[in-house]
């Protein structure tokens, strides 16, 4: 089985979602809008801002940055939500983080429109999921589930170990998960013996942000392998180099999927927002708002 693993092509999963997305927006017949909004810029915040403007661009999706000075208050922030969620021609909001010190992010996502929400970030969003009646579940996750779907493993009662437990990433994956009826652990600092786990793991997750905390002795043979992680890291000559949680190279002579860093989830996330976009545009048309 030495370098069997097939490696997950995220960029190309997510073109074709890309082009799915155009074609439906422009059957849509009205117009799809996203207001991003963007508290006390920086240049890397500028930067994430304009390759969003430029993806949404190309799907046929109207962008617009709503830049607020780093200075703005918690009621300005709220206020401003709240003109976005008024206007009716504004189809999807999404707030870029972080925010300044002093701001509560979580409070401000909670005042996004639930339908509007294209983040899937708002706290009754998460409720739905729950629930089973999905209205916007976050991009991550959602990425993450399509990546493991476009291996044809079955993912109903596959053991899924997912490690990580953030709010955006790690508790969300395995809320998905556990609603495509996988069997799920989900790992944390708390976790005595993260091994004992995910060797056993049929489908791993892997959303921390540490270099290397995944290697093949940690794998079960014919495993998926997701990896969430992104880090730059420093090599010996002192060039910098992007790589997830999971040491690729050893690991994807165990696997038999496993997503590459960069080229995985990163692209997908991207297409899924905009599918999320799509998807908050077709839900206001249908409650004729
Ligand atoms: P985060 O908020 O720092 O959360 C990391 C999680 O991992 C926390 O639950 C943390 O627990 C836990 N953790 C830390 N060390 C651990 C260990 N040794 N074993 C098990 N769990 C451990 O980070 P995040 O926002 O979830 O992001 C995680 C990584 O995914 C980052 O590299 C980030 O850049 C990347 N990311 C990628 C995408 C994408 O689209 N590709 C999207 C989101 C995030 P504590 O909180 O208790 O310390």
């Amino acid at each position: 089985m030495a370098g069997a693993a097939v490696i997950i092509d995220g960029s190309a999963l997510a073109e074709s979602l890309k082009q799915d997305v155009r074609k439906r927006v422009a059957a849509l017949g009205r117009p799809v809008h996203l207001a991003a909004v963007l508290v006390g810029a920086t240049p890397a915040g500028e930067m994430y801002a304009q390759r969003q403007a430029d993806a949404c661009r190309n799907v046929g999706i109207d962008y617009e940055l709503r830049k607020l000075p780093a200075d703005v208050t918690q009621e300005q922030l709220k206020q401003e939500i709240h003109r976005l969620n008024a206007d009716p021609s504004v189809t999807g909001i999404m707030m870029h983080l972080p925010l300044p010190q002093g701001l509560d992010a979580t409070r401000m996502q909670h005042e996004i429109d639930v339908i509007k929400d294209v983040e899937g970030v708002n706290p009754a969003n998460i409720g739905y999921v729950v629930y089973g009646h999905t209205i916007i579940a976050p991009c991550t996750a959602l990425s993450v589930i399509e990546l493991i779907k476009s291996t044809q493993r079955e993912i109903r009662g596959a053991e899924a170990v997912v490690v990580g437990a953030s709010e955006i990433a790690g508790k969300p994956i395995a809320l998905l998960l556990a609603e495509q009826m996988a069997t799920v652990t989900l790992c944390h600092v708390a976790t005595r013996d993260l091994k004992l786990h995910t060797r056993r793991a049929e489908i791993l997750v892997v959303a921390v942000g540490k270099p290397g905390l995944i290697d093949a002795d940690s794998v079960r043979d014919g495993a998926v392998v997701v990896d969430v992680g992104i880090n730059r890291i420093t090599l010996a000559d002192g060039s910098k180099k992007t790589v997830g949680d999971v040491d690729f190279d050893s690991v994807k002579a165990k696997a038999s999927h496993i997503t590459p860093v960069p080229g995985g989830v990163g692209p997908m996330t991207v297409a899924m927002l905009l599918r999320n976009t799509l998807r908050s545009a077709e839900l206001l048309a249908a409650h004729q708002r």
